[in-house]
């Protein structure tokens, strides 16, 4: 065997595979291949002068690369079971949580000394937001912030370069098995090992289930999250974020009984492009350095879609929606809530207009024209709910792009090892379907490296 591991993919579940297989077994013999670019090679073109929108590149920086999605991210390192993945339900509860604070250890280590840790814990917002039929999840939030997250990233590949083998720009086609172990088939050259960990995140979803359907790994369809990216005045939401940073609130709509809920808040931060597998959506992010925050507040408002029969492909749905909207705008699409409201589309006037300075330069449209009827109104009655909590949510140049379209990897069966029905194949992080966050796709990696070492 040319390794005794091999992982494919370098986002934090995979970095933190490779890591903690050091700790156990510093000698042992481990690979990491990876489809995207060494950390300091990942740059995204766009620069709002010259290149103005994605440009669609062979190798998205923003999604792959070491340190995987999560490179260029807020950074908010979740500690909780209520949202961010269902780790716990192969793990357990408290090994779980041990997990992502055994994660959040090494990120201090690593550069992240002297960041914050919010919690909801005996927060006078539960209340409020109760009092007003929204309901706030618990958590304790670490925010490393897009410069912080880097730092941490570039000393964790320092740490480990000597120590472990790195294949950048080198994707796995395939994944044969052979006796004793696997043959990670690349480009060039297939390499074997006893042991692969698959990790391969959101932008390696199709890839993964090719490998499901060649290998007869049983999966199980997942549901997919669509909405819109909002984006108002910092100081809207300022009595919340800077308490807890991010607050997880979910409403339960009076037409239809869906439930929709904030996703990923940006305190003064920005919003982003972003490729899924060439299709363009929204993101967000913000800095920890004030020198780099803006004057607005971003986050994401989502309603859930699973289907089931006859239709199981709920990935696909959400991708037709996203595509539309980039067929209409030629990518993101940007409207001020009152333009929606009034049934108008926003125009480039009507933007400049607005009492707030866009951070992402999205085509000004109609987002009525994309989002199912069912989703937007969800999205408008959630807006007015959160006006009762932050006042100024439903004023008319609150922004909205859309389409944020969070997929979810279909849901692969591995036991509570995170193994597969081939001894030794591990599926972990976003790949598996089990993880939706950098805290619960990290310590599945822990979880499986520890499983390995045993
Ligand atoms: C803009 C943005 C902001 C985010 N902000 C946050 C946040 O603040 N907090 C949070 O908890 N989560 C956030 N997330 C989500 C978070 O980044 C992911 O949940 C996390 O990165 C998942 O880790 P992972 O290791 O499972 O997968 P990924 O991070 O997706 O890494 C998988 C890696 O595998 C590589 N790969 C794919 N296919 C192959 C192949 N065939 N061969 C070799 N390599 C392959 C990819 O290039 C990628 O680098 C954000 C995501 C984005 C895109």
């Amino acid at each position: 065997m040319n390794y005794d591991v091999i992982i494919i993919g370098a986002g934090p579940g995979g970095i933190f595979a490779a890591y903690e297989l050091m700790q156990h077994k510093p000698h042992m013999k481990v690979a990491v291949f990876e489809s995207g670019h060494a950390l300091s090679k990942r740059h995204c073109p766009i620069d709002g002068v010259k290149v103005k929108t994605c440009i669609g590149c062979k190798s998205c920086s923003i999604m792959s690369g070491f340190g995987g999605a999560g490179a260029f991210s807020d950074g908010k390192y979740n500690i909780t079971n209520d949202f961010g993945g269902v780790l716990y339900e192969y793990v357990g509860k408290k090994e779980a949580l041990d997990l992502m604070h055994y994660v959040d250890e090494i990120n201090l280590k690593f550069g992240g000394e002297g960041t914050k840790l919010y919690t909801t814990s005996g927060s006078r917002f539960k209340t409020l937001c109760i009092q007003n039929d929204l309901h706030l999840l618990d958590a304790s939030v670490r925010h490393l912030g897009t410069d912080i997250n880097y730092v941490v990233l570039e000393n964790i590949y320092e740490y480990l370069k000597d120590k472990v083998e790195f294949f950048f720009d080198t994707p796995v086609r395939n994944i044969k098995i052979i006796p004793g172990g696997y043959s990670v088939v690349c480009d060039e050259t297939a390499y074997t090992c006893k042991n692969c960990i698959v990790s391969v995140g959101r932008s390696g979803s199709k890839w993964m289930e090719k490998v499901c359907r060649d290998l007869d790994i049983p999966t199980r369809s997942n549901r997919v999250d669509i909405g819109v990216r909002v984006e108002l005045p910092a100081s809207v939401f300022a009595h919340l974020t800077d308490e807890l940073y991010e607050s997880k609130i979910v409403y339960r709509t009076k037409q239809y009984g869906d439930k929709v809920r904030t996703f990923c808040m940006n305190p003064k931060g920005a919003v982003v492009n972003e490729n899924t597998n060439g299709i363009i959506t929204v993101n967000g992010h913000s800095y920890e350095d004030p020198a780099k925050q803006t004057e607005n507040t971003n986050f994401a408002l989502l309603v859930s879609k699973e289907f089931s029969e006859p239709f199981r492909d709920s990935n696909g749905y959400g991708e037709s929606i996203a595509r539309l909207s980039n067929m209409l705008g030629g990518g993101v699409i940007v409207q001020r809530f009152g333009d929606l409201i009034r049934g108008r589309r926003s125009t480039p006037g009507r933007m400049t207009d607005a009492f707030i300075t866009p951070t992402l330069n999205a085509t000004p449209g109609d987002l009525s024209l994309v989002l199912p009827k069912r989703i937007l109104d969800g999205v408008i009655e959630m807006i007015y709910a959160l006006d009762k909590v932050a006042p100024g949510t439903a004023n008319d140049d609150t922004l909205l792009y859309g389409v944020e379209v969070k997929f979810y990897n279909m849901e692969v069966k591995v036991d509570s090892r995170l193994e597969t029905c081939f001894p030794g194949l591990y599926i972990i992080g976003d790949g598996s379907g089990i993880t939706h966050s950098l805290s619960h796709a990290s310590a599945s990696g822990v979880h499986v490296a520890r499983n390995i070492t045993e």
